[in-house]
């Protein structure tokens, strides 16, 4: 067997090589501190809008939309979170690119879920920093604003509103316009019933959109959640487990369903099922102990020593 250090030793290039230690004005964290130094900051008008001072008081410019210009959309820098004597996660370090699809793997209690709640400001970390973009620092965020911005997450558990027709689902799911309106469809901007139209495509529940979700199988159901969360129009999609307890043909279909969102999407996807991580693997993080423990291709990760001894077994 051949032992992939050499892998392992990868997991700090991507930060090397994108944020560059040379390069500070690529690194977030040094640049938002830039920023706060500055008595007047100068702010680009394309990037910030500044608050109705007549709702608002005096706040603070509010960054309008995640800014990718140097191609990353995911920083975490650092990381730990301790729950009381216990370290979850252990000076992680992690960069997604834009567009990318990561999927990471991991033994039970690895850190995994803990990742994605500290990326949705569900858990705060208790070191480090995580950036979504070049201007979000997402410890600054409420659980709502990250959403807003752009990060949508399903959990393992579907938690679609079962009497309500799979298409209620999709529609109370959707960004609401301010303009009164008797119906949830006509509430919609033309944005919106496009990528309704296009969701239920994907999630290819064409059949079932008057159908109330509580009829759907498991699998359905998750599609349904998946649904939900693009009709919110998110740039990041982290999906925790998303084929668990499903058929091999919904398996199969989740895998297509992930590999068509990789075309608007960043995906950050937490799996068991080899597979399925098979199917859309790019990069795979394995994460142990709240610490990468190998980074590379499924085959690589599979083949390192470390991988088989605390993850995969011999
Ligand atoms: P994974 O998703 O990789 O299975 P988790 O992130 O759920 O792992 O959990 C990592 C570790 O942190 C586990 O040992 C878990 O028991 C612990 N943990 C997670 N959340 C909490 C919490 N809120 N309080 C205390 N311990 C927690
Ligand atoms: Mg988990």
């Amino acid at each position: 067997m051949t032992k992939l250090d050499d892998s392992s030793k990868t997991t700090a290039k991507p930060a090397a090589k994108l944020i560059g230690q040379q390069n500070n004005k690529l690194n977030p964290m040094l640049q938002h501190s830039k920023v706060n130094q500055q008595a007047n900051p100068t702010l680009d008008p394309e990037s910030y809008s500044i608050d109705d001072p007549a709702t608002s008081g005096y706040s603070r410019p509010k960054p309008r939309g995640a800014d990718f210009t140097h191609g990353v959309a995911l920083y975490l820098e650092n990381v730990s979170v301790w729950f009381d004597a216990f370290r979850a996660l252990n000076d992680l370090s992690l960069y997604i690119e834009t567009g990318e699809l990561r999927c990471i793997i991991g033994p039970n209690g690895a850190g995994k879920t803990t990742l994605m709640d500290v990326i949705t400001g569900k858990t705060r970390p208790t070191e480090g920093s995580v950036f979504f973009g070049q201007s979000h620092n997402l410890a600054n965020m409420s659980t709502e604003e990250i959403a807003e911005a752009g990060i949508g997450r399903k959990f393992q558990k579907p938690t679609v509103f079962e009497n309500f027709t799979v298409m209620d689902n999709l529609l109370l799911a959707a960004p609401s316009n301010k303009r009164v309106s008797n119906s949830l469809f006509s509430r919609l901007s033309a944005d919106a019933k496009n990528t309704l139209e296009s969701t239920i495509e994907q999630i290819r529940l064409r059949d079932m959109v008057n159908k109330p979700a509580g009829l759907l199988s498991h699998g359905q159901k998750q599609w349904l959640e998946i649904g939900m969360l693009l009709m919110q129009q998110p740039k990041l999609i982290l999906l925790d487990e998303p084929v668990a307890g499903m058929t091999d043909a919904e398996t199969e279909h989740t895998a297509e369903l992930c590999l068509e969102l990789k075309k608007n999407h960043t995906l950050v996807v937490v799996e068991h099922d080899m597979t399925f991580i098979d199917a859309i693997s790019e990069k795979v993080t394995v994460l142990a102990n709240g610490a990468i423990l190998a980074e590379g291709t499924l085959a690589e990760v599979q083949a390192n020593e470390d991988v088989i001894e605390t993850y995969l077994g011999r």
